[in-house]
Formats: C-alpha cells, structure tokens, sequence
C-alpha cells in the first residue's frame, strides 16, 4: 500500500539489494511468522518459508499508509471504513492492494468487526423508522397534498418498511451471537492448524486480519440469502407441508441455510489465505475453518438455551 509520499526504502539498501542493517532504524521480522530476519542475505524466511524481496518488506513496514480502517480509523474513520468494506467484497484487489508485510492492528480490526455486525442494521433499522415517522407526519399536517401524491407515499412506505425490518434482523441478538461465535470458531482453528501446515507458524494479528476481512467480504451476501429465505420459506412450508414428511423439510431447510453460507464464507477466507498469507493447502483450510466455525456457533447457541432456556 505505498504511495509516491512514502519514505523510500532505498535508502536502507546497499547496492547488492541487500538490507544495510546499520543503516535501518528498526528491526525487520517475517511478516507472516514474526522471525527476525536480522543479517539475512536471501529474501526467504529460514522460519516458515515466505519469500519476499527486500524493497518490499521495508517499504510496506516504513509506510502503513493506506486507505483500510486499520490505518486510518483516526483521521478518517467513515470513510475508510467504506472503502474498507468495499474493498473486502472484491478479495483479489483487496489482497494485491494490502501486502503480507502491512503489519495488522487489532484494536481497529475488532472495531471494524463489530461495526460491520451492528452498524448496517442499526442504519438501517434507524433510517426506516425515521422516514416512516416523516410520512405520517405529512399525512397528518398536509393531508390534502398527501392524497393527491397516495401511490408515491405507499411505496416510499413499503420500501422503508422493508428497511426496518432487514435493520431489525442485522441487529437481532441471535444472528449477531451466532455471526460472532462462527467468527470465532473459524479464527481458533486457522490458529490451532498453523503448526500443522508444514513449517508455517503464523502470527496471530494475521489469521485475525485474513478471517474478519474473509467474513466481511461474505457478509452482505449471506445476509441477503438467509433473508430472502426466510421470506421464501413461509410460504414454501405451507404449501409442501401437506406433501413432504417434516424430517426431510427440515434438513432441505437447514441445508439450504447452511451451505450457501458455508461455500461462501469458505472461498473468501481461501482468497486471503492463498493470495495474502500464502498457506498451502488454503481452500481445504478455508472449508474446514468454517465448518468448525457453524459448528461451534451452533453448540455455543444450544449451550446458552439450555443454561438460561429454562428459568
Ligand atoms: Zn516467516
């Protein structure tokens, strides 16, 4: 993510293309594993295998000055929080633009997670309300104008009715447990399968960044489905109801509001963890990160019915 105002890193290179180590004012470690690559000559990890150039780990380390929320949420907090999101639903310009060796923050990380939960709803939710309050207000003041303009205000009013309540299931508190718990699931085992993939310890902040960014990028898409086929499903049952037995419907169901999810969430995770960390085996990793991921959301859910079900 460098830009042409950037410090250079030429000036900490000797004419070999080789770091001048006297010369860098700080220490330069392995973006992906955090080994400290003090007096190497070749641009290779020793720790975890990541090849790299010299240019490019000390220019991204010297910089961190692009537009994502991590870096910016100080002096520009909405609008890189747009662009930001907006970058995570295209994950290959998004891991060409942000660079193994932007090192991640993960204060703002966790910030930008929970705003993408309860942000849009809240928005949403928000605005519907406010500009239905307007409309009834025009009724109520110029009701003769109101009259004449019946069909655009009906349909302002549905739309807006349609806001509310796609706010209102954003911020329902079980779709944000469940979103979380999925998070959190999928998180532990990228981290716990590190060790196991070959040599490559990864750092924690990095799997964080790849995961948040991977499940943003699949947000919005899942939301819309799982909506969509909540609507569907009233009237899908009421019609099959008489002719399907009830054990099939209910697995088409959950099937068909598991793995659409699922696929999704699975090939935005495996675009950051082949074309940003580099992992071997990323879209049997991103797959099984989130199959543990539902899982656990779903355990967590049935844990929390049976502690506080029953009072
Ligand atoms: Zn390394």
């Amino acid at each position: 993510m460098a830009t042409n105002t950037a410090p250079s890193s030429a000036q900490y290179l000797n004419e070999r293309g080789t770091p001048d180590w006297d010369a860098l004012p700080f220490e330069i470690r392995c973006s992906r594993c955090g080994y400290n690559l003090r007096l190497l000559e070749q641009p290779r990890c020793p720790e975890c295998g990541l090849d790299f150039t010299w240019p490019d780990i000390i220019q991204h380390q010297l910089a961190h000055n692009g537009v994502i929320f991590e870096y910016r949420w100080r002096n520009r907090p909405v609008r890189s929080w747009f662009a930001t999101v907006w970058r995570c639903l295209f994950p290959t310009k998004l891991w060409r633009e942000l660079s193994i060796h932007d090192p991640p923050r993960v204060g703002p990380l966790l910030v930008f997670a929970i705003s993408i939960n309860l942000g849009p709803g809240g928005l949403l939710w928000g605005f519907g309300r406010l500009a239905i309050l307007g409309l009834r207000l025009w009724y109520k003041l110029w009701p003769s104008s109101a009259n004449q303009s019946e069909q655009l205000i009906q349909t302002i009013y549905g739309i807006m009715a349609v806001s509310v309540q796609l706010g209102r299931f954003l911020i329902h508190p079980v779709v944000s447990l469940f979103s979380f718990g999925a998070l959190a699931g999928a998180f532990f085992l990228v981290l716990g399968m590190r060790q196991t993939l070959g040599r490559c310890k990864v750092l924690a902040p990095q799997v964080l960044r790849s995961v948040i960014y991977g499940f943003v990028g699949a947000y919005p898409l899942i939301i819309l489905l799982n909506w969509a086929i909540q609507y569907l499903r009233r009237s899908y049952y009421l019609a099959l109801l008489p002719q399907v037995p009830l054990d099939l419907l209910f697995w088409t169901d959950f099937l068909l509001q598991h793995l659409p999810p699922l696929i999704l969430s699975s090939l935005y995770l495996r675009a950051a963890l082949r074309n940003y960390l580099r992992l071997p085996h990323a879209g049997a990793l991103a797959f099984s990160a989130w199959l543990v991921g539902i899982l656990f959301a779903w355990t967590m859910f049935f844990a929390i019915l049976l502690l506080f079900g029953n009072r």
